[in-house]
């Protein structure tokens, strides 16, 4: 028997009636370039996208797009109308989708917990009274305590979105963000750094010169810092960094987008951990240093065009670092050499 497969099945729910107008969101503009979604087409693409996976496959329905419990009962309903047969039969082993925390409460909880969803993403971006209106996201902290704790009462998994480096936003506001999700218990999170889309109100602030987005540099040094926090809570972190796409890449006009960037943070988190390592060790310049490390983390041990490997160089004058993979080596361990 093959491997067990985990299948996302991605429903594109365009949130067209959105209310709301955070500054930083496309959704409009995204929208005028899909056709609108129907329960016919959920069910057409739901059929295509089963007769693809295999029975032993896991497999999640994904409603993503906007806020999908904002959009009318009626509506929402329908669609998820169209994945009920799949939950009923064991195909699908879940739904999973993306809202907005002052769209929870206990009614839509319930139809949610009879559909089968068994997670739901929310839109936090940040914890900070200050940075959540500039970004005229229209709901406060406290929606967000409420929607958590709604959330898990259901027994529905949790999941929180946040974004770095929006107007009003600083590292420290980042970080104590990040503690304050922790303290909600999620069962994961993603880190988005902030972008500036076309057609958003964020882009007029960048034209006009009121809105400067993170420097690529400064949002992995920023991710650097925040992912470590979540992943000794324990916390999953799903993803960092959009999702590369012609069309994401289409409409950035600025900001910190890499399309591995991801890859950028974690190599910047072991070039912290190497450095407080060698700083522990007290090693100076006199000497050669050989690595060892995983062969699935020499990419991020070396770091992009070697950049870790020449900032160790800067700071303690190595004169020459070999890097050495095997399967038994642990994430990374040092050996001084003589030269
Ligand atoms: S981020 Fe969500 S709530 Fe805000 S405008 Fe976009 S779709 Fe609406």
């Amino acid at each position: 028997m093959g491997r067990v497969r985990h299948i996302n099945i991605p429903v594109f729910i365009p949130h067209m009636g959105c209310p709301h107008a955070c500054i930083f969101c496309n959704q409009k503009r995204i929208s005028g370039s899909f056709s609108t979604q129907t329960p016919e087409n959920v069910r057409r693409l739901l059929e295509e996208s089963f007769s693809t996976v295999n029975d032993e496959d896991h497999v999640e329905i994904a409603f993503f797009g906007g806020s999908f419990t904002g959009i009318p009962e009626v509506e929402m309903i329908s669609y998820l109308e169209e994945a009920r047969p799949y939950i009923g039969n064991g195909r699908a082993k879940g739904i999973r989708l993306s809202t907005r925390p002052d769209a929870i409460d206990r009614h839509i909880l319930s139809i949610l917990k009879d559909y089968g969803v068994t997670v739901i993403e929310l839109g936090v971006q940040s914890l900070d009274p200050d940075v959540l209106s500039m970004s005229q996201r229209g709901h406060s902290t406290e929606d967000v305590v409420t929607a958590c704790a709604l959330i898990k009462e259901y027994g529905i998994s949790l999941g929180i979105q946040t974004m770095l480096g929006l107007p009003g936003d600083s590292l420290e506001k980042s970080i104590e963000t990040a503690r304050e999700v922790i303290e909600l218990r999620p069962d994961m999170v993603r880190i988005y750094p902030a972008l500036v889309l076309k057609g958003t109100q964020m882009e007029d602030y960048y034209r006009n010169g009121s809105y400067k987005p993170l420097e690529l540099e400064e949002a992995v040094e920023w991710c650097a810092r925040i992912l470590p926090l979540y992943r000794e809570a324990g916390i999953t972190v799903l993803r960092i960094g959009l999702q590369g796409s012609e069309s994401l890449e289409d409409s950035i006009v600025a900001g910190p987008y890499h399309p591995a960037f991801g890859e950028l943070a974690e190599s910047r988190i072991l070039l912290k951990k190497m450095t407080d390592k060698l700083d522990r060790m007290e090693a100076d310049g006199k000497h050669g240093l050989i690595i060892r490390t995983l062969p699935e983390l020499v990419s991020k041990i070396v770091g992009q065009n070697r950049s870790n490997i020449r900032k160790l160089k800067e700071k303690y004058g190595f004169k020459k670092i070999d890097v050495l993979t095997g399967p038994d080596y642990g994430e990374f361990s040092f050996e001084i050499i003589n030269e």
